[in-house]
């Protein structure tokens, strides 16, 4: 656990993933600084912090160097979330995706260098394995990347390994696989799967899967990424740090029966939601057949023990939507 003197900056802590970890890592008495310019993340999410003495909020962009190293300033821990996530985005513009996934991560290693910063943990993407077939997906191989998003995501790797050899500086990278739970955005043409799928039935609409559903993912429950984050930042082992993890729970479950499941979920608040239909549509550009991650390097090199499997987190989220958002 961290001392209470400990300050973590957490890039993109308005957003889904950065969100969380400054709750988790303010109740564990950190000090927390959130770097933000909303471009996807939302006030509402961090607005019950800002009276929080021990919380910051920086409002700035990290393709701007000059926020960077004010965020950075007498920092100890960075959790690097900020980015412009999905796949589809990024193949409709790759440039504002690579000025702010490539630009803006070269900035902050830039400003944690500059400012002494103890160690830089970042989100990587287990979209870095491209069009690698193996199964499961192992650190050590990956494929090519299959969209200008996956490049982004592996620069980030190569710049964070040059920065650690070249300057010292401490790096971790979290190949997060497909994370889901609370205060994950379901509007907006770019919304991950699940959040928006958990809208969709709640609203009685029919949600329209990609393809003929067979398709899997290693679904990663959000409090495992908060786990492996800590585990990142507090290692003492100087053989775990300067390399990348996949973070993930280390199963797979079909689009089919996810819906099923949410379903079966959204019901226990409103039977009828069982009756709606699911539709069938085009398979989509950029997207990978099956995804899995082997998650023992994080399990032998950070006693990383996922707690939550993708049912008990499902039901945890759609939950949370049924509270929330209903
Ligand atoms: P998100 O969109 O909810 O959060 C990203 C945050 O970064 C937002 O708050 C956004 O406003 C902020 N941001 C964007 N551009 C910025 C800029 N120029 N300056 C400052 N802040 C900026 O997405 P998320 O799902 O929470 O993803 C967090 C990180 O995890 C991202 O790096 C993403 O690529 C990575 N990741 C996410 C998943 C997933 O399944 N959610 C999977 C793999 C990797």
């Amino acid at each position: 656990m961290q001392d209470n003197q400990t300050k973590i900056l957490i890039t993109g802590g308005a957003g889904f993933i950065g969100s969380n970890l400054c709750d988790y890592f303010l109740s564990k008495g950190n000090h927390v600084v959130c770097l933000d310019n909303f471009a996807t993340g939302h006030r509402y999410n961090i607005e019950h912090l800002l009276a929080n003495d021990n919380f910051k909020l920086i409002e700035g962009d990290i393709r701007n160097l000059n926020d960077c190293i004010k965020a950075t300033s007498n920092v100890d821990y960075v959790l690097h979330q900020a980015a412009l996530g999905s796949v589809p985005r990024s193949i409709e513009n790759p440039i504002i995706t690579n000025d702010v996934n490539v630009s803006g991560f070269l900035n902050m290693l830039m400003a944690s260098r500059d400012n002494g910063v103890k160690r830089f943990i970042f989100a990587a993407s287990s979209s870095t394995y491209g069009d690698s077939q193996e199964l499961p997906k192992k650190e050590d191989s990956i494929g090519k990347p299959l969209s200008p998003y996956a490049i982004t995501k592996y620069v980030n790797e190569l710049y964070a390994d040059v920065f650690s050899k070249t300057y010292g500086l401490e790096t971790i990278g979290l190949r997060y696989f497909n994370v889901f739970g609370r205060n994950q955005d379901p509007n907006g043409a770019y919304a991950a799967v699940i959040p928006k799928f958990v809208m969709q039935l709640m609203k009685k609409e029919s949600p329209i899967i990609n393809g003929d559903g067979n398709y899997s993912r290693d679904f990663t429950y959000i409090d495992n990424i908060i786990q492996v984050n800590e585990l990142a930042m507090n290692t003492k082992d100087k053989t775990a740090i300067n390399t990348v993890y996949n973070a993930a729970y280390g199963d797979s479950i079909t689009l089919n029966d996810m819906v099923v499941l949410i379903k079966k979920y959204l019901s226990e608040f409103d039977p009828s939601i069982e009756n709606v239909e699911i539709i069938y549509g085009p398979k989509r550009v950029g997207d990978i057949a099956h995804s899995l991650a082997s998650i023992e390097k994080a399990r032998t090199k950070l006693n990383y023990e996922p707690k939550y499997s993708f049912q008990l987190g499902l039901k945890e989220a759609v939950k949370w939507y049924w509270e929330n958002l209903k």
